[in-house]
């Protein structure tokens, strides 16, 4: 809507700045939409100034500014127009209480400008989180092809958060109006502390509210993603607020999350699982864990001792006191350790590749690496990779993907990497039943099986570039996982 601010820009400067394999031209509009205001809300004196505007957004690197009429966006006028109505279980609570309608305002002038427009991305600030849910909700729903970034709140130097709606303050509302960070941020250093009873956290906000002059429009604890009510702090909470200081209405809020994020990568074998998660890893600054290198290792070890991969009594005896270590050395390689060998290699032979789904559908095998599994990420901060991630290893992920690619898609695959670490090459047919031979072992086993999990999102990888699928496993955590609690590494 226009008077651009800080805020804004970073987020012309993130869509100029493109993708990693795409240039891109970054599009600003700038429309106060009628649609969206109430009666009595302040279209009228809703601060306008194009040339101030078209200054910003050059300056963060706008390849054009459109502004267009009310007229061109809706030829026949407001009455006229198709309105999107997102879910009330959405739009009706927090922002919604006191402003009926102001969503449906907001759902149906971005889908007219993105009709219009046809960008290939959305960028959004997170500081209108329930503007942020509903519009991924109806861009979805609507089957729209393009994706919403978000970006993290971007806050003046005394911590007010940037919005066009300040400039209405005066310096004395300006110093009343950081009660409101300030009293998030006092809710913060409570959960840091270990309070997690949403009562208390609202009380205390809303004590520093009143203590500088503030009453607040609501104060309210959510699950973020939902938006509905939490009887508890439990995976990702939104501690939200709408405060009116003087003429202006302030809103802002803070996320809480338990722990790290943890993003679940199952799928079968040669699906191409380990190149993109490795990458993906990289690109948010998680840690990588490559589960499947832990099955194969111990499978080495096995074959090493010569016991018997299929019999679980032979296999059993080997798990006590194993030592199985992932390490990543200064260059980013992983190195598996078992009992001291550096097996990061031979771990990838045609040899421990045969007999690894044998070793790993053993019960004892599973408890035994899942529980280390756990333990490794019990503070989060780390992407997994397996069969049984989603499943058994993480139920409660942020984001579970399952990553698969037809079993004539990952034999190919096969057969380059095969060649490109130099080992024989057999024949196609070949390779495709090796693969389809370890989906069944690995499906079919009585424990833990690979299963896609009712809440993990399939990714269909034929025919897709290594770059395109890691970039779409990045939307997708960010759909999840928002900057503010987890800010993308800047390389
Ligand atoms: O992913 P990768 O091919 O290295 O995995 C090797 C084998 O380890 C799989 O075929 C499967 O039998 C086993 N595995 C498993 N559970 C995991 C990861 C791997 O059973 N989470």
């Amino acid at each position: 809507m226009g008077a651009l601010h800080q805020g804004h820009q970073q987020l012309i400067q993130r869509a100029a700045a493109g993708l990693s394999d795409r240039p891109a031209a970054a599009l600003v509009s700038v429309f106060v939409n009628p649609l969206q205001f109430g009666p009595g809300e302040d279209l009228a004196r809703y601060p306008r100034d194009l040339e101030r505007d078209a200054a910003l957004a050059a300056e963060a690197g706008a390849a054009a500014l459109w502004a267009p009429s009310p007229g061109m966006i809706y030829p026949e006028g407001v009455e006229q127009i198709t309105q999107v109505h997102p879910p009330t279980a959405l739009s009706e609570g927090l922002c919604g209480r006191r402003r009926p309608g102001h969503f449906d305002g907001v759902a149906t002038v971005v889908v007219r400008l993105l009709a219009l427009v046809r960008p290939a991305r959305l960028l959004l600030g997170e500081k209108d989180w329930q503007q942020l849910v509903i519009l991924r909700r109806v861009l979805a729903d609507l089957g729209s092809t393009v994706v919403i970034e978000s970006c993290a709140t971007v806050r003046d130097p005394d911590g007010l958060a940037c919005s066009s709606r300040n400039r209405y303050l005066t310096a004395a509302q300006r110093e009343q109006a950081l009660a409101l960070p300030r009293a998030l941020q006092g809710a913060a250093s409570l959960v840091r502390g270990g309070e997690r009873d949403p009562a208390v956290l609202v009380a205390a906000a809303a004590q520093q509210l009143a203590a500088a002059g503030l009453e607040p429009e609501y104060l309210e604890l959510v699950e973020a993603h939902s938006l509905r009510p939490l009887q508890q702090l439990q995976g990702l909470a939104l501690l939200a607020a709408a405060v009116p200081c003087g003429p202006s209405r302030l809103i802002d809020h803070l996320l809480f999350m338990s722990r790290a994020p943890i993003v679940a990568i199952d799928g079968p074998a040669g699906a191409g699982k380990s190149t993109v998660t490795k990458a993906f890893a990289r690109r948010l600054g998680l840690v990588y864990l490559d589960t499947g290198a832990m099955y194969r290792a111990l499978t080495w070890w096995v074959q090493h001792q010569g016991a018997d991969p299929a019999q679980a009594a032979a296999v059993g005896p080997l798990l006590e006191g194993l030592d199985l270590q992932l390490r990543h050395t200064d260059a980013g390689e992983q190195q598996v350790l078992i009992n001291g060998h550096d097996v990061s290699e031979p771990i990838r032979s045609p040899e421990v590749t045969a007999q690894v789904s044998v070793v790993a559908a053993h019960a004892c095998v599973r408890e035994a690496l899942t529980g280390q599994q756990q333990a490794m990420g019990v503070r989060g901060g780390l992407v997994a990779e397996g069969r049984d991630i989603g499943t058994a290893v993480f139920p409660d992920a942020e984001l579970k993907v399952f990553l698969t690619a037809s079993v004539a898609e990952r034999a190919r695959r096969r057969a380059q990497d095969l060649q490109e670490r130099g080992y024989a090459v057999p024949p196609l047919g070949e390779l495709e039943g090796q693969i389809a031979q370890r989906d069944h072992l690995d499906s079919s086993r009585a424990v833990a099986p690979l299963l896609q999990a009712p809440d993990a999102v399939e990714l269909i990888t034929d025919g897709m570039a290594i770059e395109t699928v890691i970039q779409a496993l990045v939307d997708l955590f960010r759909s999840r996982v928002p900057e503010e609690l987890w800010p993308s590494p800047r390389h």
